[in-house]
């Protein structure tokens, strides 16, 4: 028998991540769910446990020493990482249109959702680099695209702009990668009952999480340096 990717996906303790690791399990993925806080981590493994081999993992984007050990753990217990789902992130209090948003909130989510989610894929490209054919999936949003914003009234300045730097990190890794069999893409959720919106979005989480588990299996002759939601391409 074939053996299990393995799979490690940020903020897997709810909403959306959770239902990637979902679905990355029913693939028969062995999945690390990475969690900032070890109890919300545990509990989540808890509850997936039925669902296959899945393992809690502590992981915070903005604790180096996390993501280091982290790293250090997967490259000990497994020697490689074929799939990376950059799912954590965070919508600021504060954040709102160019003229009223906060800069505290627009420091604080371009810090988790960029700075934090490029120290992650820094800490876990090597062990990518040592799978077969990786896969990197940056859980980025439509609020990112700025063809889509700018034919919208959605002003949050601070999610957006944090969103269109995660795109750029997408496009600017799929490229330096690209003699590699690693696909590197940005999947856009559509609006999801989660926390981050006081659950008022009108997907569900498996439906959120559909396009980051299909593009966490990307077929060799899959696309890379994209942006897509479940119904197809987006531009950026
Ligand atoms: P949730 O708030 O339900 O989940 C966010 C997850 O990220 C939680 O596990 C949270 O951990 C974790 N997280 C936040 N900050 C950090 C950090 N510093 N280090 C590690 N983990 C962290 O939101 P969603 O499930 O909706 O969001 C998942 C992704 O989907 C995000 O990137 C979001 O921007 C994106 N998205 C969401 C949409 C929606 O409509 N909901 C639409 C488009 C994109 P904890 O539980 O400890 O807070």
């Amino acid at each position: 028998m074939a053996n299990k990717k393995i799979a490690l996906v940020s903020g897997g303790n709810k909403g959306i991540g959770f239902e990637i690791v979902r679905g990355l399990l029913q693939a028969g993925c062995r999945v690390y769910l990475g969690a900032r806080e070890a109890a919300k981590g545990q509990q989540a493994v808890a509850e997936l446990a039925a669902e296959g081999d899945v393992r809690f993992l502590e992981l915070d984007l903005a604790n180096q020493a996390t993501l280091d050990a982290a790293a250090a753990h997967l490259q000990r217990e497994e020697g490689h990482l074929d799939i990376l789902v950059n799912n954590a992130g965070i919508n600021a209090p504060g954040d709102g249109s160019p003229s009223t948003a906060t800069v505290r909130s627009v420091e604080q989510v371009l810090q988790t959702n960029f700075v934090g989610t490029l120290a992650a894929t820094q800490a876990f490209l090597p062990l990518v680099k040592q799978a077969a054919a990786g896969r990197i999936v940056n859980v980025s949003s439509p609020l990112g695209s700025l063809t889509v914003v700018s034919q919208n009234d959605w002003s949050l300045l601070g999610y957006s702009a944090s969103k269109a730097a995660l795109n750029m990190l997408t496009v600017q890794l799929a490229y330096e990668l690209r003699d590699t069999a690693i696909k590197v893409n940005s999947a856009a959720p559509g609006y999801t009952a989660t926390d981050l919106n006081g659950f008022d979005g009108t997907d569900t989480p498996t439906q959120g999480a559909a396009e980051a588990i299909r593009l966490a299996l990307l077929p060799a002759d899959g696309p890379t340096g994209t942006m897509s939601s479940s119904t197809g391409p987006l531009p950026w």
